[in-house]
């Protein structure tokens, strides 16, 4: 049954049965539990007897479907979901299908907004394209003879290469071998939205349908798109993580661009790795992966090193385009305003002058990040969360980052009434403020979600960068990811530092990316391009690792690290996450596993992995958030397959005990992040 309800349930075939014959993967519909509405499930299977006595057994209102809705390979990585994320099946079912099949609608081809129902035909979608194929450089021909030579079976690559080094441009000519083969080839970008160009790029390539699968569409042109896909009308499928779900009649190849991203972990319902997802995939599907980023996750570079993906490497900067110089600059050593050093500042005005675009990068929203007493030591904080309000100049208010309520700005102090408050730390509306201030003559554009709320907003922030103009972009994560911006020569990131005190034994990673990542979009063309770093450690070991030694240099250090420690990729993790109301119901709850767990092992009925370790239970680290209090255990192991069998009791356990429901729990998979 479609839904977060675990099953599978059994049920009678319908009376009178219809004409054609039942098969696995059809949809039904059925009564379920107390509700008058039936519900809608899938057949996984057809049985001649039942554990249930018949005369208990209910029947199947009616078959939805006279053929299967997915393709046998996705009904097996539906299983695999449901075994390794420890989610219900009927809610990684629920992945593979758009909203009106989820409840219960026809697939048939749904009406376009003038046009009657009816299958597209494939001459009206077809355009000349505009731009043409390039001329390959060595490593790109060696990259793509690498792996079209491994196209019709699984075969997994990453494909690692600096911004700039035309990944794309392999990705591109790739996929042109696969639909001349009248193959599919289905693509994972982060963020859709985001990345406009990569989209463009694409359709100024080809001229064959394209099926674009993101949020950002309305429902019905969603279905239209994967049904494009399912049917195999569209040779091309282009889309976010959930796109990792769409059925294909004829996969040829798969394509996760900037793998290491973080967007491909959903944080809510299951908790799927998109990059993941489809290496699966890919593998029940016989079809070769490629893994693409400049800066590769620390999991990818250790299947490299176990010899599970073959690495092709795309080692220099494409065309005209060098690589950026990189600087770090301390801002203890100088006159330093809004976060902004006296370098930095002399540098912006340098590029400027020479019609040049300036790029700053600040992963903090708003104007400054504490409001603070100076008489008595009184922070804003949150009611409903432990974290500090954000205060947001222009409109004059306190916002929380967490649970977005928004609170007047107090006149004086709440504890002791002094006046006047004192706005500390430094946002990105800050430092606009500064740079208005010190270059009137420039534009400024930010972009971070408290200006840019909807595509179109982005899309004219692209379109003024696109102009060439001299201006600074200001901007957060936004602005790291996959843009092109032709005339950017200098990259400044404003602080980092907080990377180096989190309790996230990923963060340093996440920072080598992202400072990989901003620094990659200066100097993209003929103009040579410079990177400039504010730091308070600019002596930190990795940080010279990085700039000195590159990439790789830095993530062989930390993989050296996370082995020592015995961290992923070098063990596994599951998070068992729960939260409740009541602040000890959480922290309850999960000691009740952790007993579990050590009784399981007593009574020797079965063994748990050899090295299982079982961390916590511990408040998560922001331990309060809207309202509810947040605890975690961590259960770690380097005996993978033992892990989800461990898992598996647990989890049985859980579900027969009225312990259940004394939190609002889930299992989480390869987390990404600490809580
Ligand atoms: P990446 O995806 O690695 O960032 P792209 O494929 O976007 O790199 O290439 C970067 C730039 O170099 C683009 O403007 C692209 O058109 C250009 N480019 C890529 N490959 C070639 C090539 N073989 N010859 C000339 N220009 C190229
Ligand atoms: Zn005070
Ligand atoms: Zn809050």
């Amino acid at each position: 049954v479609l839904g977060p309800v675990w099953g599978p349930f059994d049920y009678l075939p319908p009376d009178p049965l219809p004409e054609h014959t039942l098969c696995v993967g059809m949809r039904v519909s059925v009564p379920f539990g107390k509700k008058s509405a039936p519900a809608i499930g899938v057949i996984t299977g057809i049985n001649s007897d039942s554990h249930c006595p018949t005369d208990k057994l209910k029947r199947v209102i009616a078959i939805l479907d006279t053929v299967p809705i997915l393709p046998a390979s996705l009904f097996r990585l539906s299983e695999w979901l449901h075994h390794y994320y420890h989610c219900p099946p009927g809610e990684a079912w629920n992945l593979f299908f758009p909203k009106r099949l989820r409840s219960g609608k026809p697939n048939e081809w749904p009406k376009r907004a003038g046009q009657k129902k009816q299958q597209p035909s494939t001459t009206t979608l077809t355009a000349p394209p505009q731009s043409p194929a390039l001329t390959l450089n060595a490593d790109q021909i060696t990259a793509i003879n690498t792996i079209t030579g491994a196209l019709k079976k699984f075969h997994a690559f990453l494909l690692e290469g600096v911004t700039g080094s035309g990944k794309t441009e392999v990705y591109l000519q790739m996929i042109e071998a696969v639909i001349q083969k009248g193959q599919q080839a289905l693509i994972l970008v982060p963020e859709i939205a985001l990345t406009p160009q990569t989209l463009s790029r694409f359709q100024a390539r080809f001229s064959c349908p394209l099926a674009v699968l993101h949020s950002g569409v309305s429902e019905a042109t969603r279905f239209y798109h994967w049904k494009m896909a399912a049917e195999g009308l569209a040779p091309i499928v282009i889309g976010t993580r959930s796109a990792a779900f769409v059925p294909l009649k004829n996969p040829g190849l798969f394509v996760v661009d900037e793998e290491h991203d973080l967007s491909f972990k959903q944080h809510s319902g299951v908790r799927y790795a998109a990059r993941d997802v489809l290496m699966m995939r890919a593998s029940i599907e016989k079809c070769p992966i490629v893994l693409g980023s400049a800066t590769p996750s620390l999991e990818s570079l250790y299947n490299v090193q176990q010899q599970k993906y073959t690495l092709v490497s795309l080692p220099n900067r494409s065309g005209l385009a060098q690589a950026p110089t990189v600087r770090l600059v301390n801002p203890r050593n100088e006159k330093t305003v809004s976060g902004i050093s006296e370098t930095l500042k002399r540098k912006i005005a340098e590029h400027l002058g020479k019609h040049r675009q300036v790029l700053l990068f600040l992963n903090r929203r708003g104007y400054a990040t504490v409001l603070f007493c100076q008489s008595c030591g009184w922070k804003a904080r949150c009611k409903r969360c432990d974290a500090h309000l954000v205060y947001h100049h222009k409109k004059n208010c306190l916002k929380c980052h967490h649970c977005l309520s928004t609170t007047a700005l107090p006149t004086s102090c709440p504890d002791c009434q002094a006046t006047p408050l004192k706005p500390v730390g430094v946002g990105t509306e800050k430092v606009e403020n500064i740079l208005l201030e010190w270059f009137p003559d420039y534009p400024i554009v930010r972009i971070d979600r408290d200006v840019i709320q909807h595509p179109e907003a982005l899309q004219d922030a692209l379109t003024q960068i696109h102009t060439g103009a001299p201006l600074i972009i200001l901007g957060t994560q936004m602005i790291s990811k996959g843009h092109h911006f032709k005339n950017v020569t200098l990259a400044g990131i404003v602080d980092i530092d907080a990377a180096f005190f989190s309790a996230d034994f990923r963060s340093q990673e996440r920072l080598g990316q992202l400072i990989v990542q901003v620094g990659g979009r200066a100097g993209r063309a003929e103009h040579a391009g410079e990177v400039l770093l504010q730091t308070h450690f600019p002596e930190h070991l990795l940080l010279t690792t990085l700039l000195q030694s590159g990439y790789t240099a830095f993530a062989k250090a930390l993989l050296a690290e996370r082995k020592l420690m015995a961290l992923p990729p070098f063990s596994h993790h599951i998070l068992w996450q729960a939260e409740s109301k009541h602040p000890q119901r959480a922290i309850d709850f999960l000691s009740w596993i952790k007993d579990k767990s050590q009784q399981l092992t007593e009574a020797k009925h079965m063994d748990p992995p050899a090295d299982l370790q079982i961390l916590g239970p511990i408040p998560a680290l922001m331990e309060k958030r809207i309202g509810h209090y947040r605890a975690q255990l961590i259960i770690q192991t380097q005996d993978r397959k033992n892990l989800h069998i461990w898992v598996k009791h647990l989890l049985a356990q859980v579900q027969t005990s009225p312990i259940r429901t004394t939190a609002r729990w889930v299992v989480n998979t390869d987390p990404q992040e600490v809580l």
